[in-house]
């Protein structure tokens, strides 16, 4: 099991208002407002963390730069992906993309 297995197991047992802490706390640590490809929208409808909220709804298409790499969260939780704004959330690209085209049986 990896750092981000271990943080989203951590975070199951988690009440509601340990996780709605928990989400203020890494909100307020995400860069994306320093990033090239955060754009007005994103910032008027106050968008954020999209690697654990998944793509930004219909503010970002176009991607520049992911400035994800360098912020203190994905060394917290262990990220391998970027550009979660456009293309999911760390547990998207990891599995739920995977299994897309794939078989039960
Ligand atoms: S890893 Fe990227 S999306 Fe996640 S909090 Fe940091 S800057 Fe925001
Ligand atoms: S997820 Fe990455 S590309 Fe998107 S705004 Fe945040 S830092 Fe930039």
């Amino acid at each position: 099991m990896d750092k981000f297995e271990e943080a989203m197991l951590s975070m199951f047992g988690m009440t509601p208002a340990e996780w709605e802490e928990a989400a203020r706390k890494f909100a307020a640590k995400c860069t994306c407002p320093s990033c090239p490809t955060y754009n007005r929208c994103a910032k008027k409808e106050q968008e954020l963390l999209f690697c654990a909220t998944g793509k930004s709804f219909m503010c970002i298409s176009e991607k520049k730069d992911c400035i994800c790499p360098v912020c203190p969260i994905t060394s917290e939780l262990g990220l391998k992906h970027r550009f979660f704004c456009t293309k999911g959330s760390e547990k998207a690209q990891r599995y739920e993309h995977a299994l897309w085209g794939t078989k039960i049986i």
